[in-house]
């Protein structure tokens, strides 16, 4: 019944989005029927164009990258740099040599605080990030203030649990000299007004790195129109496999940052003397690279274009309110920091029962979410929890799953009298 009375969102194609039907594409459900996925913020699953591409590849065109002259090699490499460039379109980067493949936005974080802040930050900078950060944007910026003598200044939240925009405003010094900041929260979905970000930070001298790790799974990205100057996601939580992720950054700016792993393929020339590297982005990419996780990253986003990414970014704002509102409907259910826009996660803490009682008791039901701190202790501090249910959505999730997720809820509420 709910399955007919779904209201269905306009695709890209003409055709409706209808996450029962793109549900066919994801193997994994065929082979667990009844299983309710409400984990994809932490990695989403992959559609066979994906699984059957990446065999696909290996069966037909792999070899190493670069430096074969002989045919198989020239396709591997071709296939490898169509995805590169596949990847500079979904962004609408300016240029291929914008895209940098790491291993994850972790990765990516990383490299920017490696190679960009140790060539241009001076102890007194200072790098300004937000209460709602991922310790992935967190931790690394520890390491360079304990080496270089920066500072880390945090942008608070406010009573709702989005950006305090103005308070973010009066932190914004001559010495703020990087903004490091998520697109959208991955323990509350929030979604950060990131335009806004970037006009004041600008304004005040600062770059601006923006963690699009749960952006862009659920949302279109036009880094030219938000005029970042770095972007960082991960293939595995946009239908891709693990392993591959990607570091955008102005031409610009990653022309003047040295390198920061060495090894083969970022360079020119080697002496014992002195080696010479190779431009971005290969100058950022040592060793042998995870070819075909970029050219499966290359097919996940030719599926999310497939649907659309209006579409999509519709489907889970649609379900996120839904998801709320089914949420809220339960005495003694308490969402956390759902106050403004929120695509594509819900946190949430049931009174009386610890969140990873309610996953366990969860499980049992076949209802998959995840419990803890989300790796955002920090916001757990703020917000005063020591850990919080969290349901996330993809393309294949729908209300089906949100009622699986109540009726999860009342069972545990039942168990715990
Ligand atoms: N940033 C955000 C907002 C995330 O949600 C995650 C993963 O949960 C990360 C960064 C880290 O991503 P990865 O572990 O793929 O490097």
């Amino acid at each position: 019944v709910l399955i007919q009375e779904r209201p269905m969102v306009a695709r890209a194609d003409g055709g409706a989005f209808d996450p029962v039907v793109i549900r066919r594409q994801f193997p994994v459900f065929e082979r667990n029927p009844g299983l309710v996925f409400l984990d994809t913020a932490a990695s989403a699953q992959k559609p066979a164009a994906v699984i059957d591409g990446l065999a696909e590849y290996y069966r037909t065109d792999y070899a190493n990258v670069h430096r074969g002259v002989y045919g198989l090699s020239a396709r591997s490499t071709a296939r490898f740099e169509a995805a590169r460039e596949r990847v500079a379109r979904f962004l609408n980067a300016a240029d291929a040599s914008e895209i940098v493949f790491v291993r994850g936005a972790t990765e990516g974080i990383n490299l920017v605080a490696q190679a960009w802040g140790l060539a241009f930050l001076k102890p007194g900078d200072q790098v300004l990030v937000s209460e709602l950060e991922h310790h992935s944007n967190i931790v690394p910026w520890q390491m360079l203030r304990d080496r270089l003598g920066i500072e880390l200044v945090v942008a608070p939240i406010d009573a709702g649990g989005g950006l305090d925009l103005e308070a973010f405003a009066h932190l914004l010094t001559p010495r703020t000299k990087l903004v490091a900041m998520t697109h959208v929260a991955n323990v509350t979905g929030g979604l950060v007004p990131v335009e806004r970000v970037v006009d004041l930070a600008h304004a005040c001298g600062a770059k601006v790195l923006l963690d699009g790790c749960q952006a862009v799974p659920r949302l279109p990205v036009d880094v030219r129109a938000l005029d970042c100057d770095f972007y960082v996601f991960s293939g595995h939580k946009c239908y891709g496999p693990t392993g591959i992720g990607v570091l955008y950054a102005k031409r610009a700016v990653l022309d003047a940052m040295p390198p920061w792993q060495g090894g083969g393929d970022m360079i020119r020339t080697v002496t014992f003397a002195k080696t010479t590297y190779q431009d971005a982005p290969q100058r950022f990419e040592a060793g042998t690279p995870d070819i075909a996780g970029a050219i499966g990253l290359g097919l996940a986003l030719d599926f999310m274009d497939g649907l659309g990414m209006a579409a999509i970014r519709d489907h889970e704002a649609a379900l996120t309110d839904h998801a709320r509102d089914a949420l809220l409907a339960v005495p003694g259910v308490t969402l956390i920091g759902a106050d403004g826009p929120g695509l594509g996660v819900v946190s949430f803490q049931v009174d009386g029962i610890h969140p990873h009682d309610l996953a366990t008791i969860f499980d049992r039901h076949d209802v998959a979410i995840r419990a803890g701190h989300h790796c955002a202790q920090p916001l757990m501090d703020r917000l005063g929890v020591v850990a919080t249910a969290r349901a996330s959505f993809g393309v294949y999730s729908d209300e089906d799953d949100v009622a699986a997720l109540v009726a999860a809820v009342r069972a545990a509420q039942r168990l715990f009298g």
